[in-house]
């Protein structure tokens, strides 16, 4: 027989039907025996008695989380035992057989019958496949692909392509260590993307006008409550535009997402308030500033934009870096300052991000699409001739093919997701998470590989400092 989830049992009242799933929990009352079955769609209770002596049998061998099928048929309840908070609290199913698919054979190392906040997490995603059962972790996955949804159908709306880029290839620079890849021509390199941003630009020379992807990235930085070694952007560029039209067409697509996904919440101003770095900085004492009017309020969302960034900042050594983005057009009243090299610390950005209750959720930039103001980025930055060239040489050449003025933004779609659900960091909202320090428990990752693997590779350990 066919299966139908718990939430399907209503449409069947009378019916004989078949429903598989975990047992959730188990109520014996003597002679009567009750199980919560749980499926995607949620809850079912299920009961046996004395009057189906197979059923009752085989139900009771059951235990929490083993993986059972039934059949049986739907009855309704009487009014006085619905049951509202579950999805199928009208009806319960008598069963009439049980057969177990899977008996869960191990110790539970946790409950998931109940919300797993306060487990120790490296237990937690030691076991991410269990916790995951729970209510609040199955939410918190399935409102990424809800939002993902919404996102590709409103991008596709306005005529964007979903373009994959390469993992495996050169760093780019987003001010982050890169994770390395060996290969086995001998010292030879891949890098994880820190960002699609150079192929993104690419694409735009390459006449795709506009792009998005959700794209995975890499930083090899210390995690904390809104970081994790790989997370997920939601990345976009697109040609013949200015910061006005990148804007506006991501205030758009933040509020639709809000209204559509968490009609509960209140975005608290519309259109979302600008603010200059200088401003936040002398207001907020930050760049990414929690404008909330109650921060008590667990339903308030306080987005902004900031604009107007340094596009450059003194390093320890006394020369020049980028704050953002190397890849960025100054200001246009400030472009002629950059091509000078003059008051270089005065010199604003283009840059744009968007900060939700004191995170921040994106940012991007209108790029340099004439080589000469990329060069210069990097002369500033004290890179020699030699070393743009073989740095950054192939966008430079690409940047004299025909490069149309362009623009993006890339949005720290896990820390969005951390927001909207609630949640107090990313590692809530990722389905396989790394631990705070980085660290896989699930897959013990990162571990040692064997010499061999190594020396396949070309490389060889040092020895422990002592
Ligand atoms: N690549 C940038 C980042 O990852 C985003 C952008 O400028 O589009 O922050």
């Amino acid at each position: 027989m066919t299966r139908i989830l718990a939430a399907q049992t209503p449409e069947h009242i009378g019916e004989t039907v078949t429903v598989a799933g975990w047992v959730h929990r188990v109520r014996d009352h003597s002679k009567v025996l009750f199980i919560d079955l749980r499926d995607r769609s949620g809850l079912l209770q299920v009961v046996a008695g004395g009057w189906t002596p197979e059923a009752y049998a085989a139900l009771k061998e059951c235990g929490s989380e083993d993986v059972i099928e039934i059949t049986g048929s739907v009855a309704t309840r009487p009014e006085k035992l619905i049951n509202p908070n579950i999805v199928s609290g009208t009806v319960e199913l008598q069963a009439a057989s049980v057969t177990v698919l899977n008996k869960r054979t191990t110790p539970l190392p946790f409950l998931v019958d109940e919300d797993t906040s306060s487990i120790d997490e490296e237990l937690r995603l030691e076991y991410r496949y269990l916790d995951m059962r729970s209510d609040r972790m199955r939410a918190n996955v399935r409102a990424r692909a809800a939002m993902f949804k919404l996102i590709r159908a409103f991008l596709d709306s306005k005529d964007f392509t979903e373009i994959e880029t390469p993992l495996l290839s050169a760093a780019t620079p987003e001010g982050a260590r890169d994770f390395i890849v060996p290969t086995r021509a001998k010292g030879k390199f891949f890098a994880l993307p820190q960002s699609p941003q150079q192929f993104k630009q690419l694409l735009m020379v390459g006449g795709m006008e506009r792009y998005y992807q959700v794209a995975k990235c890499f930083r090899d930085e210390d995690s904390r409550k809104d970081r994790q070694p790989e997370f997920t952007q939601i990345d976009m560029e697109m040609s013949f535009v200015e910061q006005e039209d990148v804007i506006s067409l991501n205030e758009e697509l933040l509020i639709k997402l809000v209204t559509e996904l968490y009609p509960e919440k209140r975005i608290q101003q519309v259109p979302f308030p600008r603010i200059s770095y200088a401003e936040a900085m002398e207001k907020y004492g930050t760049d990414r500033p929690d404008m909330r009017e109650n921060p008590e309020d667990p339903n308030l969302l306080a987005f902004c934009w900031v604009l107007d960034f340094p596009f450059f900042e003194k390093t320890d050594a006394g020369g020049w870096t980028f704050t953002h983005n190397p890849f960025s057009q100054a200001k246009p009243e400030h472009v002629e300052m950059l091509m000078k090299g003059e008051s270089i610390g005065d010199i604003l950005t283009t840059q744009y991000d968007v900060a939700l209750n004191g995170f921040e959720i994106g940012g991007g930039s209108i790029r340099a699409h004439r080589p000469e103001e990329l060069r210069q980025t990097f002369s500033i930055m004290g890179y020699s001739d030699e070393q743009v060239e073989a740095g950054f040489g192939h966008m430079l050449k690409a940047l004299t093919l025909g490069a149309p003025p362009h623009g993006g933004i890339a949005w720290g779609f896990d820390r969005l997701v951390m927001l909207l659900q609630g949640e107090p960091n990313i590692r809530e909202v990722i389905p396989f998470a790394k631990t705070g320090e980085g660290q896989d428990p699930l897959m013990a990752a990162p571990s040692a590989v064997t010499m061999s693997s190594l020396s396949e590779v070309g490389l060889a350990l040092l020895p422990d400092k002592k």
